[in-house]
């Protein structure tokens, strides 16, 4: 035969074999980022979530679950400065379960129990930044003196907040688990009638869980519940218990850094000064 290919088969194979692998690595590599731990625990994702109670203009009632506005104006400032954006609970489940987007250096900033006081004192230095929150109220507090009302809960929903519910009464749940149905149950249920909302998810009172607790949040009807640890790491199987860092009265801004990610410096002290109150 006068066109004998043999010998350039023989020098093509290896070739195309070795190109084809280089082609299968590349259409189903993994990216650098992802470690065999994620893919075996699923997405993982790194977004702090703050957790606040009261916020009171008197300074020196600073105590644990009491941040003085000085201090909480002090923080927003410094999380504008790093570049943060603050989502909802919902924003960061979407994200985890169904890969919505999020902004760069997401934060959570979340408000428990539903003291009036988030609202006069906190909100309004919160919409100077444009930054939302998420807050879990108490469901019958809901018509009491001293804490957030229908009207200025509407208000953030208006703005972009999530409502949760932090239960019926604030009982912990893994002392009760008889009153489990009413405390998660009902004050969803009543929460949502209240305001015609859909409740997305549920603070567990005193971040307190065990598994009984945690699987009743999930067949009443949450998407996502939040307790207190010291992590920012996320993924869908922590999403009935997503750790959430405690920002408590009289932390100095060190100490707030501490708690998050992304935080190498300090807005210059001297610039703060002529911040606008
Ligand atoms: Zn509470």
């Amino acid at each position: 035969m006068c066109c004998d290919f043999k010998w350039l088969e023989s020098v093509m194979k290896p070739f195309i074999v070795f190109v084809s692998i280089i082609l299968i690595f590349c259409l189903t590599g993994l990216p650098a980022e992802v470690s065999a731990e994620s893919l075996e625990k699923g997405r993982v994702v790194t977004v702090p979530i703050l957790l606040y109670h009261r916020i009171s203009s008197d300074s020196s009632a600073d105590s644990r679950y009491s941040v003085s506005v000085i201090d909480f104006k002090d923080q927003m400032e410094q999380l504008r400065y790093w570049g943060y954006s603050p989502i909802t609970i919902k924003d960061l489940v979407d994200h985890i379960n169904r890969g919505h987007s999020l902004p760069r250096r997401p934060i959570v900033i979340t408000f428990d129990d539903g003291y009036l006081d988030v609202f006069d004192n906190a909100v309004p230095i919160m919409e100077r930044y444009g930054f939302t929150g998420t807050v879990y109220i108490v469901a019958n507090r809901l018509n009491s003196d001293g804490f957030l009302q229908v009207e200025e809960l509407q208000e953030l929903l208006n703005h972009g907040w999530e409502v949760g519910s932090h239960g019926m009464t604030h009982t912990e749940l893994t002392q009760n688990h008889t009153l489990v149905r009413n405390e998660i149950l009902r004050s969803r249920l009543d929460i949502e009638d209240a305001l015609g909302i859909k409740v997305f998810s549920l603070a567990y009172p005193f971040g307190s869980l065990d598994i009984y607790v945690s699987s009743k949040v999930f067949d009443y009807g949450y998407r996502a519940a939040v307790g207190v640890g010291n992590i920012s790491n996320h993924s869908n199987g922590t999403v009935y218990n997503l750790s959430r860092r405690e920002v408590q009265g009289g932390f100095d801004l060190e100490a707030f850094a501490e708690l998050l990610p992304w935080t190498n410096h300090f807005l210059p002290s001297p610039l703060r000064k002529y911040l606008p109150d």
